[in-house]
């Protein structure tokens, strides 16, 4: 079965980039056939994985503004299996733009029709805000993942967000879900981190992903090399935490059970690394 997949958390810095990159290379890794939309202004997913954005003649912002088409914008990436539509720093203007249209959010939908046939996964990094990016990705998906920070105010936002996926639902996208809630850089040493943990929990019964992603200086240096961090540095904690949730998510998103959600070939017999 394949899936539209929106990253999203309207709130900065809680690790949308990085496991919309990660778990999006895990699979490709797996041999599955995975698109990465970067739907973000500063184009962190982009630079992540390792693509110059000078060189990307035709952008996310071309086709959600102006109407190019994806397959004018893919590019292929250093992951064997992993396409990506770069973005550029002209998506800043796009809100402006799209806001002028009479259906502002529908441009990606339309977009991604045309292109989901071969892929086994679309993912989307959305932006840091509920705007019309963000609406975008939310009426072109079916499932949303949410990265949350196990931190003081964690779930402060989430009620928006919440209330934002459900208007997209009840209006132009019935079929859209929330997949699950990621926990985000955690360090369960700390009693607020285990706090917070439970908390999500409470507030979104049976949606976290069992597979939360702790702290790990690789994963926060492999985008400076322009590389996942199961390529970057196979045997961390963080590249073995995101090799399980990229699992997970074929699992319980893609509907792959068995032996079709093969294991990620990397780390596996060894002990982890810092
Ligand atoms: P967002 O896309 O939500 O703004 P990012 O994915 O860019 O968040 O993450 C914010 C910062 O935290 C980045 O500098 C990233 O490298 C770092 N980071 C994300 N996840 C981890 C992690 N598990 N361990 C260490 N650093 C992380
Ligand atoms: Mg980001």
């Amino acid at each position: 079965m394949n899936r539209v997949i929106a990253v999203c958390n309207q709130k900065g810095g809680v690790g949308k980039t990085t496991t919309a990159v990660n778990v999006s290379a895990c699979l490709a890794i797996m041999g599955k056939r995975v698109l990465l939309i970067d739907l973000d202004p500063q184009a962190s997913a982009t630079v992540s994985i390792g693509v110059d954005i000078t060189h990307c003649k035709t952008t996310s912002y071309d086709v959600i503004v102006d109407g190019d088409t994806i397959q004018d914008a893919l590019v292929a990436t250093s992951v064997k299996g992993l396409d990506l539509v770069p973005a550029s720093l002209e998506l800043a203007k796009a809100e402006l733009r799209l806001s002028q249209l009479d259906e502002p959010d529908t441009a990606m939908r339309k977009a991604c029709e045309a292109i989901r046939e071969p892929y086994d996964a679309i993912f989307f990094d959305c932006p840091p805000s509920l705007g019309i990016l963000t609406s975008n990705a939310l009426v072109a998906a079916e499932s949303v993942v949410i990265p949350v920070q196990c931190e003081y105010l964690a779930l402060e936002g989430l009620s928006a967000l919440v209330q934002a996926i459900d208007v997209v639902r009840h209006g132009r996208n019935p079929d859209l879900e929330i997949a699950g809630i990621v926990l985000t850089m955690t360090d369960f040493r700390s009693n607020l981190a285990r706090e917070v943990a439970e908390e999500v929990k409470r507030f979104f019964p049976g949606k976290v992903f069992e597979t939360a992603i702790p702290r790990n200086i690789r994963v926060a240096e492999s985008p400076s090399f322009g590389k996942p961090v199961c390529v970057y540095e196979p045997h961390s904690t963080g590249a073995m935490a995101y090799q399980l949730l990229a699992e997970e998510v074929a699992k319980k998103v893609l509907g792959l059970g068995g032996s079709e959600a093969v294991r990620v070939p990397l780390a596996a017999a060894e002990g982890p690394t810092p």
